[in-house]
């Protein structure tokens, strides 16, 4: 019986790909691929002849059907995304939910997903986190959803792009408050690379003061609610004060 590989593939960085996926993208029978021109400029670096289908978030359930079809004939598939893991604010869900419904084989050939890559330079809490992708693009349904977070006490992770950015990071500010501590990580595994950390004001002023820091793709890590404030000061001032407040 045939079966679907969900194939990573680079956030950026093209030797990102793993041994694996470029074995499995030049051995299947047909690749599904989200922007098949994009990808193909991919599977030309690896040296895959296999055949592509478009399939996107548009087409995608009628799509499943053709890709059953296909596995009921013992093809080999696989489904890759414009970048980094499919499913992961990218399609694929009604694929995945009807090839197993299908009772066919769903096959992970893992990789790089901007989330997990961000996560691990962000310098914020990794032990608990929370993905919301994608915010929502109108302002009232951004600042609600944001206030839906503000309570959250683990790190919360977004997927941003450079058109809003900016607004985000001052919905944020608005929101989490000035001092909630963020890492915005731009531009990953790319020429452009930069993880700007600090607290929400003082990565918002230098994102906003520079058209560059506006560019590119955006992954960003906002600090969990912290309930005791006092116990994350770090400033040796601060601190000092506070001692000698205490003990008068
Ligand atoms: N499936 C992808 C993954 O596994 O990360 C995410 C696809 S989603 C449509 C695209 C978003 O992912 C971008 O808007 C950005 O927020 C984030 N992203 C992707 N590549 C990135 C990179 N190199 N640096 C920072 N963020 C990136």
């Amino acid at each position: 019986p045939g079966e679907i590989y969900i194939v990573s593939t680079p956030i950026g960085h093209l030797d990102d790909i793993t041994l694996r996926a470029r074995e499995v993208l030049c051995q299947v029978d047909l690749i599904c691929a989200e922007d098949t021109r994009h990808s193909g400029r991919l599977l030309e670096a690896l040296d895959s002849k296999v055949p592509m289908m478009a399939l996107h978030e548009h087409n995608e359930s009628q799509k499943a059907n053709v890709i059953i079809e296909k596995l009921a004939l013992g093809q080999s598939l696989a489904l890759i995304s414009d970048a980094g893991t499919p499913l992961i604010s990218d399609p694929g869900f009604v694929l995945v939910n009807a090839v197993i419904a299908a009772g066919y084989k769903v096959v992970p050939v893992p990789g790089v997903s901007a989330v997990v890559t961000a996560l691990s330079v962000a310098g914020l809490p990794t032990d608990r986190w929370l993905f919301e992708g994608f915010l929502p693009s109108k302002a009232g349904a951004r600042v609600k959803r944001l206030k839906a977070l503000a309570n959250q006490p683990c790190s919360v992770v977004f997927y941003e792009s450079s058109h809003r950015i900016e607004k985000s990071l001052a919905d944020m500010s608005m929101v989490f408050g000035a001092y909630r501590p963020i890492a915005v990580a731009r531009e990953l595994t790319k020429t452009f690379e930069t993880v700007l950390r600090g607290t929400v004001a003082e990565v918002l002023e230098q994102v906003s003061s520079d058209a560059n820091q506006q560019k590119g793709e955006f992954v960003v890590v906002v600090g969990g609610k912290v309930e005791h404030a006092e116990q994350t000061i770090s400033d040796p001032t601060i601190l000092a004060l506070a001692r000698e407040l205490s003990e008068a």
